[in-house]
């Protein structure tokens, strides 16, 4: 008999999570796993403002595929995916051949939802990935440089666009690097401007205010300047333009901008013409798209109802790893011949967010927590993800052991 083919499109935090449970759960002999990733290397996602302030460097967050997969179970194909045609069962890939499936699993990750506000695309960076991270990191040093030649103020105002988790986050890690980059290229510490520009009436809206209070006072005190329930309506080659006012408007020039205002799905849900909600597609509680019993999608590509609060849950690694896990059993399931398959339920343990390597907020089964203890909760979290996907050689590798910093 033919042995069924399971195709996971991405490695990232769902992708490889299906893909190292798969290795565990199935026989060589039971089911082909191919493995498809732009790159050969996984970057932690979560750790991406830290690569784009250039408080780590770029090799730090990423580790090569195939530390963590059994090859003699898995195909890697390092390829871009194209599209999918869920009727013909094939994906299409950038330059190699069609690649047909049985089963497949999206999980391609997010992409930055710009609402198609003017000029975003074309004037403002995004934390995206290793590349997008690297050239914000570089962009940011070249103003610097170029500053001290032609004395342009404005390439010294980085401005945020949004105030959510990203962007705290990477608020967090500036406040440690500008003044090492001021030092770097003999600049005075107050002739760098950092705004957030923020559309809701708070930072980070909807979680603990007491914690949000405690994020934005802390980095104010390290020079970050908020401009909160303003929208940014465009951007320019000089900056930003915001809303003032009922139908004024306010310019505000910088050399970098930086949009972490928001994520959508991978545009190749939409490409497909698969079913979907800004890229993103409302999952059965099986997590197969409706109406595809051999298509499953998991991680920022998927909308799963918090049904407490009849909204979606945030798209967050913590999901994209359980709903991993789930897909897994579920298609080992299948692959045995066993069609009962097991519903997804989040076991939601929190969120924190860091505000730079020394301090963080957060929320942990239930409990508030600031300062160190929720840095040091923060990187337990980080080292987790390695773990749970690599093991102990691969969290010993590149985990973070600065935990009391
Ligand atoms: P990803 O982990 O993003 O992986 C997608 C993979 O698909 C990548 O390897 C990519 O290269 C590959 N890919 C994309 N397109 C293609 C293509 N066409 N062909 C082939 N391969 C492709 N969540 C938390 O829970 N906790 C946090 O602390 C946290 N911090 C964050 C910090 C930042 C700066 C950001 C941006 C996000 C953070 N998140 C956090 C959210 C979290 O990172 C995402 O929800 C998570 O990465 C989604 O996982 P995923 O598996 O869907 O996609
Ligand atoms: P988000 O959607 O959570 O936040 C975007 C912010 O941008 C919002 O506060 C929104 O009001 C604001 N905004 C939208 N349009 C705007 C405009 N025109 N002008 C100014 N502000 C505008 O997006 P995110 O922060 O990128 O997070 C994406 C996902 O990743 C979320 O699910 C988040 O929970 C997750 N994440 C989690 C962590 C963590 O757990 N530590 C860290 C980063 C991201």
């Amino acid at each position: 008999m033919r042995k069924p083919k399971i195709v996971v499109l991405g490695a990232g935090y769902g992708g490889l999570m299906t893909v190292t449970r798969l290795q565990k759960q199935l026989g060589s002999n039971d089911a082909d796993i191919v493995l498809v990733n732009k790159n050969d290397y996984h970057y932690e996602t979560t750790w991406l403002h830290e690569a784009s302030a250039g408080t780590l460097t770029p090799d730090q967050v990423r580790y090569d595929i195939a530390n963590v997969i059994d090859r003699s179970k898995v195909d890697f194909v390092k390829d871009t995916a194209l599209k999918v045609d869920t009727e013909a069962k094939k994906v299409q890939l950038e330059k190699g051949d069609d690649l047909s499936y049985d089963y497949l699993v999206i999980a391609l990750g997010g992409a930055p939802e710009t609402f198609g506000i003017k000029g975003l695309d074309k004037y403002a960076f995004s934390i995206t990935n290793v590349n997008t991270a690297r050239q914000i990191r570089e962009h940011i040093e070249y103003q610097f440089a170029t500053y001290k030649v032609d004395q342009k103020p404005e390439r010294l105002t980085i401005v945020v666009g949004g105030a959510g988790f990203t962007g705290i986050e990477f608020l967090g890690e500036l406040g440690n690097r500008i003044p090492e980059l001021c030092k770097e290229y003999d600049i005075e510490k107050d002739m760098v401007k950092v705004i957030c520009v923020e559309a809701a009436p708070t930072a980070l809206p909807g979680f603990d205010p007491e914690l949000v209070e405690y994020a934005t006072a802390l980095l104010e005190r390290k020079n970050v300047e908020f401009r909160i329930g303003t929208a940014i309506k465009e951007a320019t080659p000089e900056g930003i333009v915001v809303a003032k006012g009922e139908d004024d408007t306010e310019e505000i020039k910088a050399g970098t901008v930086v949009w972490a205002a928001g994520v959508r799905g991978n545009p190749i849900i939409v490409e497909s013409g698969i079913e979907n909600m800004r890229g993103r597609v409302k999952v059965e509680p099986d997590l197969r798209a409706p109406g595809l019993s051999d298509v499953f999608v998991i991680g920022d590509c998927s909308l799963v109802i918090n049904e407490e609060i009849n909204r979606p849950y945030p798209p967050t690694a913590q999901i994209a790893m359980q709903q991993g896990e789930l897909v897994a059993s579920n298609l080992a399931k299948l692959v045995n011949g066993k069609t009962n398959l097991d519903s997804f339920n989040f076991d939601n343990k929190g969120t924190v967010c860091s505000l730079g390597d020394d301090d963080a907020i957060g929320v942990v089964f239930g409990k508030k927590l600031t300062g160190t203890k929720a840095s040091f909760m923060k990187k337990m979290i980080d080292n987790r993800a390695l773990y749970m996907i690599g093991g102990i050689p691969l969290t010993v590798k590149k985990g973070k052991f600065n935990l009391l910093k």
